[in-house]
């Protein structure tokens, strides 16, 4: 085990021994990727809505897929599937029935492309599409209006949500966006 001091590169390498350390019997599996949910903030204020504050972000940093005149397309920060998207109104609207003409014409054609580039670049083999409306419909945010479309395999169901309730996603957010980004078709 090295020892404190700096290594060969001139970095400063701390030595565990320097650190109070108790093993223990757990594994530990790392999961860096998952910062961002933390530092992020995945429970937002009722004041401080994600859907309202991520146009205003940079594609990349709010997992923009695509934006239109009144809606925009973005992948679900907790995802049932990669390539899990959302197509959400600009306006804080909260249900269908409060979206304007434009608007539900507009996140039906997004709804449409979403789906055929996800067939492009997923080879997904079906979708499921729909709307929880209202919190006791399962909307995690119910006050923002939002479209999800959920790719489907035929072998992506397994055994961990039933034992763990856990979802095994095997491809992180930010390569999907940019796949589903780069097959959007130009405007
Ligand atoms: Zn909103």
């Amino acid at each position: 085990m090295r020892g404190p001091g700096p290594d060969a590169d001139g970095l400063v390498v701390d030595g565990s021994s320097e650190y109070a350390a108790v093993p223990d019997a757990f594994q530990r599996l790392w999961t860096p990727h998952r910062m961002a949910y933390i530092q992020d903030g995945q429970q937002p204020h009722a004041d401080d809505c994600p859907f309202c504050v991520a146009p205003a972000m940079t594609d990349e940093k709010a997992l923009i897929v695509a934006r239109g005149e009144h809606a925009y397309v973005l992948l679900n920060l907790f995802p049932y599937n990669s390539g899990h998207l959302l197509v959400c109104p600009y306006r804080h609207v909260a249900t269908y029935d409060q979206a304007t003409p434009a608007e539900v014409a507009e996140i039906g054609e997004l709804t449409q492309i979403a789906m055929r580039v996800l067939t492009a670049v997923s080879r997904c083999d079906g979708f499921n599409i729909g709307m929880n409306q209202g919190r006791i419909a399962g909307a995690g945010i119910a006050e923002h209006l939002h479209q999800h479309i959920v790719p489907r395999w035929a072998l992506d169901s397994n055994f961990f949500p039933i034992i763990a309730g856990t979802k095994a996603i095997p491809r992180l957010l930010g390569d999907v966006r940019d796949d589903v980004a780069n097959g959007w078709p130009s405007r």
